[in-house]
């Protein structure tokens, strides 16, 4: 599986990044960016956990 963030909807506010720090980390920006593509099986969980606890739902899963 592969992980998107939609910049347009992101806040910023690093729930992701909490979840699941080996995928996801912010940017200078303050934006949520991808550290693995495609996510590695065993992080799947966790990239699937950080997509449903989004508060901005600006995850997007890509099979
Ligand atoms: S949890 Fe969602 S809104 Fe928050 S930083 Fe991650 S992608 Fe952005």
């Amino acid at each position: 599986m592969r992980v998107e963030v939609d910049r347009d909807r992101c806040e910023g506010n690093a729930v992701c990044v909490g979840i699941a720090p080996d995928l996801f980390e912010l940017d200078d920006d303050d934006y949520a960016v991808v550290k693995a593509d495609p996510v590695p099986p065993e992080q799947e969980a966790l990239a699937e956990q950080s997509i449903a606890e989004c508060p901005r739902a600006a995850l997007i899963r890509h099979d």
